[in-house]
This record gives C-alpha cells, structure tokens and sequence, in this order.
C-alpha cells in the first residue's frame, strides 16, 4: 500500500474545497484505476464516478492508437499539459477512453515520476501519487474535438498517458482515434498540396499500415512511433483542410485481401517498377507484388563513397571485410533490382541482402535498390589551404582546382596540401565500370528510386491523380487484388 490516503486529505481540502467542491471521492476513483486492490473497493462503494465510469470515443470508429511521443533518451522526468477547458482524468480502455475524475477548473497538470509512479499535480496540488498504468488524461471537451498542449509546444487531439518508464522517466504517449491520428500524418507523409485523390489514397494506405502494424512499438507501451520507421506525425499542428477531407472522404476505408486486412505499405518513388515484398524484406504477401510504373517521374539519383566510408558503414553494423578491394552486385531480383551486395576486402567478403544493403550502408545514401556500380573518380582527399598564417579545410566532398595562373590569383592561395590523394579529379566523375562491379579508391553507386518499393509510390500516386484516375484506381494499381471498404 502506498502512501496516498493522506495526500486525499490534502487533496480534498486543497483542490476541491476550493474548487468546484469535488469531493475526495475522486481521488479514490483515481486509486481504482491505479489497481490498488483494497481502494478498488471502497472507490466502489463509495465513488459515484467509479460506479458509473463510462467508455467514449472521441471520434466516430472505436479503433483507437497510441503513438509515441517521447520514450527512451528522450523520456522526460517530469511535463505539464495545458488544456483551456480544463481535464478528465481516466484510463485507456477496450479502444476507448473510460472517464474518471473530471478536473474542469484547471487549465494545467504536471506529471511526475516518484518511485517508479507517476504522480500527477494540478496547479501545484497533488491529485494522485499513483496516475496508474494505462492512465489517460483528456481535454474536458475532448468529445467536442477539444486539444491538448504538451509542454506549450505542439497540440494534440485525444489524451495524453504518462507512464512511469526505467530511470524515472515518463513515456509519453497520444491516445486518439485511428481517424484523428490520420488527420497528423496525411500532410506529413504527402503533403496537403497533393491533389485530392492521391491524398485519399495516402490516407487509406497510411490507415492499413497503422491497422496492420498496431503493437510495433509493444514493448515501449504504445502502438507506432512518430518517425518514418512507423509513419510521421506531427499531431494537431500538422493538420490541414485538404488533407483532413482526405481522411474524412475515406472514413474507416481500408485495405483487405481474401478477406483479411492487409497493412498498407507506401514509399517516394518507384523508378519506373515497385518491388515484390519477399525481395525486400522476408515475407512474401499477394497483394504486395511489384509491378511496373509507367507513372514514376524521373527520380536518378548518385551516392560516391569512398572506400573507407563504405568499410566505416560496415563495421557500424558489426561487419568488417577489411580494406576494401571491390564492390560487386551478385544477383538482381525478376524486377531488375538489386538482391544481393558483396563487398570483398582483405580479409574476407561480406554479403548485404535486400533492403540490409540500404538500412547498412544508408537509406537515404542508396535511395534504392535500383542501381549500378561504377568506379569512381580517383577519391578527393582532404585539401588544407594557406594565406601563409592561416591554413583552413576546405570543406567540400569534391572539388577541383586549376593549376593555371588565372584562377590561382583570386584565391590568395600561397599554399595548398593535399593529402591522401596524389592528384584531383572532375567532382563526382565516374570511371570506367561494368555497372555490376566497381573497386577503386570509391565506388559510384548511381540509381533511380527513393524508398523500399513495396506498396504505393507516392509520387506516381501524384502523377496518376493529376492524369485523372481516383484514389482507388491509384490504390489498384499498386497493390494487387485488394478490397477497399470499411
Ligand atoms: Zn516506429
């Protein structure tokens, strides 16, 4: 049992004597939730808020997330919330909110961690020293789209739980219907200047991903991440009309195939052919199979890493080949994409597959998995300039410098070092090269595409929703044989 009979005293007189004359019946409520086995039952027979303690939804649907806010390093120990009408305080429950101790008169709460419990303050009073696991609190309008500001930063709809995490720190998580959650991603993934049916096509993709991958971050206490991991979400701030009909004029509306529902995978750009789901990743689905995109704008894109960068990336993952001799593609997919990555060293070669070869080496380096090898341009070093008192890096991956008088004379250069390097080369010049297999002092990697290649390329989703066709259409292209109804 802890210590909490005589902080109801205190709240009694402080909060509600002084208040709205809530009684200190309340504050058991608040035990009940907490699961303290015997206030549970005496909050029973005594607390009319208990007794008839009442499952809402926010929002037509029922489905509801929990999207994490800030858990990990980022946990913070303590955190005041600010709603304008004032809080409920309840618990998340069988995808709803079930209300508990209404707490109208006050604009902010503070939540603690205080041994490994959460502890929450109105205005400097203690309300509870124990805000259970599962615990919520809710703007007092919330029914009404009512919002709640974290730490005078960013609003959100919904509720916000505060648990007590490892290290006295709180997780933070947003609690809210699956269709208020879409309304923070929709611009966020897209972009609310996105023609109308790619934008509904955005977001019954985005709400089969948030369907299919509920629990990802399970282990943390909550549903999906705010990140591209999951998918981003900026919260209320990230709202727009556009995309809020979007999600509207699809409400409820989801993916399913043969029945079940289907997660909803989506990425930037295709490069003219999406992937099937087992040469990405591990699983093979039906409705997931790569299928050529004659919608894909041109997306090239070009990443030269020198060798030692590429050993770096390597060892970052527990890989080391040693000096780096050669870079070779061992086998594409059906769809032409690359499937297997071998880096031969001096002591011995390491093997990337699928998508291992962007999450190791860079996904946002190797855009995708839609590329060439070349040897690159001898690797330009590091050069140090000097005035003859000062000498300075230049800062740039590549560069070129003339040796003829002309543009010496504007540089004021008296000196220039060059190390690493014996000579310097055009930047971003590439060698010659098979286009499967490069070595050299850096490797070209050249390609079309951004992101994994499973699912709905967004930007073709653009291109097909300007050239006319509607959001399903959009999704029928891009995932095969799949139902879209609620
Ligand atoms: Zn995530």
């Amino acid at each position: 049992m802890r210590r909490t009979v005589r902080r109801a005293a205190g709240f009694a007189s402080g909060v509600a004597q002084g208040r709205r004359g809530r009684s200190a019946l309340a504050l058991a409520f608040c035990r009940a939730v907490a699961g303290c086995a015997a206030i549970v039952a005496v909050a029973a027979a005594l607390c009319p808020l208990a007794a008839s303690a009442t499952s809402a939804a926010p929002e037509e649907g029922g489905d509801f997330v929990r999207v994490g806010l800030y858990y990990g390093e980022k946990a913070p120990a303590s955190c005041t919330v600010y709603s304008e009408s004032g809080f409920i305080l309840g618990v998340m429950a069988n995808g709803g909110f079930q209300e508990g101790m209404p707490l109208p008169a006050y604009t902010q709460l503070t939540f603690s961690v205080n041994g490994g419990y959460t502890a929450v303050h109105a205005e400097g009073v203690l309300v509870s020293d124990d805000f259970g696991g599962g615990n919520c609190v809710m703007p007092y309008d919330y029914a009404s789209g009512g919002l709640v500001q974290y730490e005078k930063g960013a609003f959100y709809r919904g509720g916000l739980s505060f648990a007590a995490s490892t290290g006295n720190r709180l997780t933070v998580v947003n609690y809210l219907s699956a269709e208020a959650y879409l309304y923070g991603v929709i611009d966020a993934e897209m972009g609310y200047k996105s023609p109308l049916e790619a934008l509904k096509a955005q977001a019954v993709v985005a709400r089969s991903f948030a369907a299919g991958n509920a629990g990802l971050h399970g282990d943390d206490g909550f549903d999906l991440c705010t990140t591209t991991h999951c998918q981003v979400y900026r919260g209320y701030g990230g709202e727009h009309a556009e995309t809020n009909a979007a999600v509207d004029g699809t409400a409820g509306i989801k993916l399913y195939h043969q029945g079940q529902a289907a997660s909803g995978y989506y990425f930037k750009n295709s490069g003219g052919h999406t992937q099937n789901s087992e040469d990405v990743w591990n699983g093979k689905e039906a409705y997931l199979r790569g299928v050529r995109d004659e919608y894909a704008p041109e997306y090239a894109w070009s990443w030269t890493a020198s060798t030692r960068e590429l050993r770096a990336k390597l060892a970052e993952s527990g890989r080391d080949p040693g000096e780096i001799r050669s870079v070779s593609i061992s086998a594409r997919n059906v769809n032409g994409s690359v499937r297997t990555l071998k880096i031969s060293g001096a002591a011995g070669a390491v093997t990337l597959e699928k998508e291992q070869i962007r999450t190791v080496l860079g996904a946002t380096a190797i855009k995708s998995l839609r590329f060439t090898l070349n040897d690159g341009a001898q690797a330009p070093s590091d050069v140090y300039v000097t005035d003859g008192t000062f000498t300075g890096k230049i800062q740039a991956e590549a560069f070129a410098v003339s040796a003829g008088a002309d543009a010496a004379r504007p540089l004021l250069v008296k000196d220039a070092r060059f190390q690493g390097a014996s000579a310097l080369s055009e930047p971003g010049g590439a060698g010659a090269g098979t286009g499967e297999s490069a070595s050299g002092e850096s490797i070209v990697f050249s390609g079309n595409g951004y992101g994994h290649g499973v699912g709905m390329p967004q930007d073709s989703a653009i291109e097909m929703a300007k050239q006319g066709f509607t959001y399903a259409e959009i999704i029928n292209k891009y995932f095969t044989d799949v139902e879209i109804r609620q």
